[in-house]
């Protein structure tokens, strides 16, 4: 009776299992030719002062324009491109073409010259190319070094090897800013800020949700704020979408905000659309 049920199991599991690894399997041709074929794109989301409004800067999120599935968001397919290395070729691509841009906007701008961030995964970090990459990056953009930013999450951080720790002094070393990512949801959020030379801290949409409803969310996000100027580091409120959280965030004195609020993620051509109207 075990043994009949035991062969059930297997027969109801099989069929799922296998058709999940063929979709893994397809997937990951479908990388590897969207890397030869650079099927990718950057979307750029404002980051702006929340007092003054202003665009400061931007945050460059990327896209896979898949010929047959159309646009698929990196939730989808960066795991994946961790796991097989293949981030190491796209982040550089991210890299490269997200300075450029930005090089570009601050060439013609007016007022003072954006920012952009950029998104680093752990398997890059690993990579001791990575600060010849960004310094090559920032060179062939033109870009000033200070006006990067790497973020990085703090999943990421929790492998506090040396090589790490030296490798992020490194890129420092290069004039460019370190941001922690989706902060408070790690495990020890403030353990990191002791031992990284991070700069900037993006308090995670998961606060910013809540904040006006909830009263632990409020004191835990106004209490990363007051951290923040302490340490002197800047705060960016990540997916702020209401006036509500705007004005609770400006009034607990947050420095900046990004969210659909202010913009979505937009193309290339939108945001210079939006800075030379
Ligand atoms: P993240 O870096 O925390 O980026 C913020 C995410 O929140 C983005 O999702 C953005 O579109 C979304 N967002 C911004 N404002 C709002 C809002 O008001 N409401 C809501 N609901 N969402 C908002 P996206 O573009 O899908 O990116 C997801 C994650 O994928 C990013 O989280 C980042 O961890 C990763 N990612 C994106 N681009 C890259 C990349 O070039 N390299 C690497 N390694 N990871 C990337
Ligand atoms: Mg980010
Ligand atoms: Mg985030
Ligand atoms: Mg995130």
């Amino acid at each position: 009776q075990a043994k009949k049920h035991g062969k059930d199991r297997f027969e109801v599991f099989e069929p799922a299992m296998q058709e999940a690894f063929q979709e893994h399997i397809a997937l990951e041709a479908d990388l590897r030719r969207a890397v030869v074929r650079h099927e990718f794109e950057l979307r750029y989301q404002p980051i702006v002062h929340l007092h003054t409004g202003e665009i400061t800067g931007v945050e460059a999120l990327i896209r896979w324009m898949h010929p047959d599935k159309g646009i698929v968001p990196p939730m989808d397919f960066i795991p994946l491109a961790e796991e097989t290395g293949m981030i190491v070729p796209i982040g550089e691509w991210v890299l490269r073409e997200a300075t450029a841009r930005v090089a570009q906007w601050n060439a013609r701008r007016e007022g003072p010259p954006l920012t952009v961030s950029v998104n680093i995964s752990a398997v890059q970090l690993e990579q001791a190319a990575l600060v010849h990459v960004v310094d090559s990056a920032l060179k062939s953009a033109g870009l000033a070094p200070d006006r990067l930013v790497l973020e990085l999450t703090e999943s990421l951080l929790v492998d506090h090897r040396a090589a790490t720790l030296e490798r992020l002094g490194a890129l420092k070393a290069l004039g460019l800013r370190l941001a922690i990512d989706d902060f408070g949801t790690g495990y020890s959020s403030l353990a990191y800020l002791r031992r990284f030379p991070v700069d900037i801290i993006k308090i995670d949409k998961s606060f910013v949700d809540d904040v006006v409803d909830e009263p632990t969310a409020a004191a835990l996000t106004h209490g990363i704020i007051q951290l923040g100027r302490a340490l002197e580091l800047s705060t960016i409120a990540e997916g702020i979408e209401h006036a509500g959280q705007l004005t609770s965030l400006a009034g607990g004195n947050c420095e900046l905000g990004q969210g659909y609020y202010f913009a979505e993620p937009l193309t290339g051509a939108a945001i210079s659309d939006l800075l030379f109207p």
